[in-house]
């Protein structure tokens, strides 16, 4: 009969496709707990690792540390004078954190206080110097509960108080009772109770220590740009290709603003390129930099934002005149003690010009400068262009005053 052929053909038809639907099911469960299985040994692998060697560096590193009664540090004595010395390895007391500095930066700041040899502010010699580094906790004082020995850490060199009038009202930067901490070259930091409890960040075990030691000056970067009323699309001039520039210059860069940058040497040209500017407008020339710059606006008419980071008179009225009707400045750049500018009022009145200053950082930029390192897109290895040991210290410092090309080096102790 063939209605009974057909049906028999029918029903075989739909056992072998339901075999077949059974059979992928099977073997799809299959594979789904195959991946999850090698993901989780992946990941419990990758967990086992990671705590090994963070217990490893925790027992290596806190074993040197309890071994040894003296260190190597580098101490401030006055103009040009620094010396490596053999002090005393700090101890924690309560709060504070003993930290192995893992790298520790040179900055623009420490040359100048390397040539006037003090800062008002920040040191007063003989002292321990240095002030950009990360590391690894060795000791942790009496209470403290976020850090234990071998964490990577970053420890800023400032903390706020907390509860004066500029705390208060979120300029944690101009706080009255700002306490600042150095002694960043050496092999063992103390970091305060204060910066331990309000400016020590973990970093992630992605980033070398060397690139965590970069939150300081680029939270100040940060701090900076920002206060000066970006948006997406702005055209920003930013005068001066030392450290500090190059990193405005690459944090505007990545936040989609067209970068014009205003450099003297050689060196800063192809840096200024590598981290993102537009154009770059070599010159020492005060006059030509403006009508360079200006030049590359529509009808000449100016830059949205102009960002000065010098810190001499000159640059600073080079950016009130590069700067569109309706413009900001930001004199990002501090000058010596009782440096005083002349400018043109009625430029200023009258094209609605805004004047900014950024001084220093507050806790909230540190973490984003943190982050925006952690991310990748900031490229923190083209800041670090050279390495050296603490005993090079003099002769890093007599490199750096005689305009070399290094952006910062890494003292590594
Ligand atoms: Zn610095
Ligand atoms: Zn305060």
């Amino acid at each position: 009969m063939p209605g009974t052929v057909k049906d028999a053909i029918k029903r075989s038809r739909s056992t072998v496709e339901t075999a077949i639907e059974h059979g992928r099911a099977t073997v799809e469960t299959a594979i789904e707990h195959g991946r999850a299985t090698v993901e989780d040994a992946l990941h419990h692998g990758r967990a086992t690792v990671e705590s090994a060697i963070q217990h490893g560096r925790a027992t290596v590193e806190t074993a040197i540390y309890h071994g040894r009664a003296t260190m190597q540090a580098a101490v401030l004595h006055g103009r040009e004078d620094i010396r490596i010395e053999s002090v005393p390895v700090p101890r924690a007391e309560p709060g504070e954190l003993i930290v192995r500095v893992g790298a520790a930066l040179t900055c623009g700041t420490d040359l100048k206080v390397f040539r006037r040899g003090y800062h008002a502010r920040m040191i007063v010699p003989p002292a321990l110097f240095g002030h950009e580094l990360a590391g690894t906790v060795v000791e942790a004082g009496k209470g403290v509960t976020d850090f234990a020995p071998g964490a990577r850490v970053v420890a800023l060199n400032s903390a706020p108080c907390g509860h004066c009038y500029f705390c208060e009202h979120s300029h944690e930067n101009l706080c009255d009772d700002l306490l600042f901490n150095n002694g960043a070259y050496a092999e063992f930091i103390r970091v305060p109770a204060r910066i331990v409890a309000k400016n020590t960040l973990q970093v992630p075990e992605h980033v070398p220590l060397e690139h965590a030691a970069l939150t300081e000056p680029l939270a100040c970067a940060v701090h900076g740009f920002e206060d000066s009323r970006p948006y997406p699309g702005a055209t920003v001039a930013v005068i001066g290709g030392g450290p500090l520039g190059l990193m405005i210059l690459h944090v505007a860069a990545l936040a989609g603003c067209e970068v014009i940058a205003i450099v003297k040497h050689d060196g800063q040209v192809e840096a200024a390129r590598q981290l993102g500017a537009a154009h770059v407008v070599q010159t020492s020339s005060l006059r030509k930099a403006i009508r360079d710059t200006r030049a590359l606006t529509p009808k000449d008419r100016g830059v949205d934002i102009a960002i000065e980071a010098v810190g001499v008179p000159e640059a600073w009225q080079e950016a009130v005149e590069m700067v569109r009707k309706g413009g900001t400045v930001n004199f990002f750049g501090g000058c010596a003690v009782g440096t005083h500018v002349t400018l043109d009022t009625n430029r200023i009145h009258y094209n609605d010009i805004t004047l900014r200053a950024t001084f220093h950082h507050t806790p909230a930029m540190c973490r984003k400068a943190l982050d925006l390192i952690a991310s990748g897109k900031f490229q923190a290895g083209a800041f670090i262009t050279g390495h050296a040991h603490l005993y090079e210290l003099n002769r890093v410092f007599e490199k750096l005053m005689n305009r070399s090309s290094e952006i910062k080096t890494a003292i590594v102790p």
